[in-house]
């Protein structure tokens, strides 16, 4: 009976794949584009990217007058760089701004000029989480390291974490809909999602288990435009990205402007972001970490377009423990592990196997 269930059950994928390959050599052959479909409105990017792309070249420093400046000084006050609204002012490099500057240049691992220069540019023009990085007059990412170990590194303040239950449950609303294109099935912005959940499983004592009901879960993810009613604001392609809110709040909103993608393989553009990597950074927030200034940390705040990073850094992954202690012995505690036999795994990397001799 299990033997007759693996035959069938290895067809059934077999023939699919063996039709999935024909079909995308074929399309190939034909000099189809695999992101055919996919259509980027102009002017649709972030305005403050656009206009940085022109700025890149310029060094300004205190006491020059420039007409981005004031754009600048509201990104920098969003992130709490700057104290006070300073979007509205008359364009000139003031002290405040000056501050703000070295302030991120430290917090990013630059070299800190207070100019804004090339590196700085570079970097502010960076795709981004949209949590601050500086908050209550604390620079988030220099906190000391060694703090860590007291439990108080890279964690939002007061220690936040989930405490009512360990079996977190999630949930996508009906916007999960509004994000599909021929690059991004729903099924393939579920099965990132639980990939990320299950990358975090395996280094805290939680399980993560996906749920029908948006009302009733704990961890509650939408994909949402401009403003949306918990004033962070998204902005459009690239710019910010992302937020969640520390635990046990569980929102966990994605911009829906972006081009996401599960495989950049399917797309070639330029301004692409990868949902996988953005989820892990989101759900360390969700579980109640801050953001690091570790470069390859999961928990950096930039992402650069058409960058994946799928792992957890040990900077991750002490943060998390200093939280939550260390997982139990064994597989993660996750529960919606995505649906595959073991015979039928083994069976498909036959396949891809064969294919790739043969091609
Ligand atoms: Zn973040
Ligand atoms: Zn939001």
């Amino acid at each position: 009976m299990e033997r007759r269930r693996f035959l069938s059950c290895s067809c059934v994928v077999g023939f699919g794949i063996l039709i999935a390959i024909l079909v995308a050599k074929i399309s190939i052959s034909q000099g189809e584009e695999l992101d055919m479909g996919i259509r980027i409105p102009p002017n649709s990017r972030t305005p403050l990217i656009s206009k940085l792309e022109s700025m890149k070249k310029l060094e300004l420093k205190k006491g020059d007058t420039h007409a981005l400046l004031p754009d600048i000084k509201l990104q920098l006050y969003r992130l709490g760089y700057i104290e006070g609204n300073a979007g509205a002012d008359d364009g000139l490099f003031d002290e405040r701004l000056e501050a703000g500057l070295r302030l991120y240049q430290s917090s990013f691992n630059l070299p800190v000029t207070g100019f804004l220069d090339g590196p700085t540019i570079h970097s502010l023009s960076l795709p981004r989480c949209g949590r601050e990085d500086v908050r209550g007059g604390a620079a988030l990412m220099l906190l000391p390291r060694k703090q860590w170990m007291a439990g108080q590194w890279n964690l939002i303040a007061g220690q936040k974490k989930w405490t009512s239950s360990s079996n977190l449950t999630y949930a996508f609303s009906s916007t999960i809909g509004s994000v599909q294109s021929p690059i991004l099935s729903e099924q393939d912005i579920r099965s990132a999602m639980a990939a990320a959940f299950y990358t975090w499983a395996a280094v805290v004592p939680l399980s993560f288990k996906e749920v029908d009901s948006f009302e009733d879960a704990m961890i509650k993810i939408e994909f949402l435009e401009g403003e949306h009613g918990d004033g962070w604001a998204f902005d459009g392609v690239l710019g910010i990205l992302s937020h969640a809110f520390a635990p046990e709040d569980g929102r966990f909103h994605l911009d829906r402007a972006e081009i996401w993608t599960v495989s950049l393989q399917r797309t070639s553009s330029s301004d692409a972001v990868d949902l996988q990597t953005v989820a892990l950074h989101e759900i360390g927030h969700l579980l109640g970490l801050d953001h690091s200034n570790v470069p390859h940390s999961i928990m950096f705040p930039s992402l650069p377009p058409r960058v994946v990073r799928r792992f957890l850094s040990e900077d991750d992954t002490m943060g998390a423990a200093a939280l939550y202690g260390n997982p139990p012995p064994g597989p993660p505690l996750f529960s919606s592990q995505p649906q595959s036999c073991s015979h039928c795994s083994a069976f498909i990397l036959i396949l891809v196997f064969l294919s790739i001799l043969l091609s």
